[in-house]
């Protein structure tokens, strides 16, 4: 295993951090030291420039009004994309998900993304509230995704992005798939926050920065995440 320090970025936390989505910085940086790789956790604000040198970048969820500020600063910075083309890892939630992709509506204007993902958001005919659960697409060889969505956006994949799951219960993108991938770069509309309710997903995440297949990473104890997945999968059905 890699000794050397990997970077993770928390992109925006004054824009982006409405909904608790920090947690997942949390979690990779435990889920990381805990096998002995160490961490360095990078906060940029928005009027900072953001790294070109870091291996996981986390954009988190927010209200319209900063999501569609974050879109057009990420896109001035340029920094997440250039990371993207260069293979690094890019794990966003909800408004930062909405932003990888070619165009959002946030309070009720069309606003442009970052173009990573072949999607596009529009609004629903209902805000998106409540548990999620269903299927991840067997390319990642992960156990049923679950957590909380909270949204009003709706997005449609294009041929080029592969959803990341099937929704068994909930919405996600559009009542019948949630989240997308592409490469290293996913986006999902789960809070809860995701990698604390998906420590297999957290444990991909960690994989692909460090370059190793996940079985290579040492298991963790995960009773305590893994009860309350069962549970909330069992309340569903
Ligand atoms: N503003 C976006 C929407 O409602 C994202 C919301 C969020 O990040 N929870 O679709």
């Amino acid at each position: 295993m890699s000794t050397s320090m990997l970077r993770l970025v928390w992109v925006y936390p004054d824009l982006l951090s409405t909904y608790g989505d920090r947690g997942n910085l949390l979690i990779l940086s435990h889920r990381a030291e805990s096998r002995g790789i160490l961490t360095e956790s990078v906060m940029v604000r928005s009027d900072q420039a953001l790294p070109r040198q870091a291996d996981i970048y986390l954009i988190g969820g927010g209200e319209d009004g900063p999501q569609s500020l974050a879109a057009e600063k990420l896109i001035a910075d340029g920094a997440v994309a250039e990371a993207a083309d260069a293979g690094r890892v890019v794990f966003a939630v909800c408004a930062g998900y909405q932003i990888l992709g070619t165009s959002f509506i946030a309070s009720d204007r069309e606003c442009a993304g970052l173009g990573l993902l072949d999607m596009r958001s529009d609004r629903g005919p209902s805000r998106a509230v409540g548990e999620l659960a269903g299927p991840v697409n067997p390319a990642l060889g992960l156990p049923t995704l679950t957590g909380f969505e909270n949204h009003g956006g709706r997005t449609h994949l294009g041929p080029e992005t592969a959803a990341l799951a099937n929704v068994s219960h909930g919405i996600g993108n559009d009542g019948s798939t949630e989240g997308a991938f592409r490469g290293k770069v996913v986006g999902t509309y789960l809070h809860g926050p995701a990698l604390a309710r998906n420590p297999a997903l957290a444990d991909l995440l960690l994989a692909w920065a460090v370059g190793r297949a996940p079985e290579e990473l040492p298991p963790l104890d995960d009773r305590w995440a893994q009860q309350l997945r069962q549970e909330r999968i069992a309340a569903l059905v």
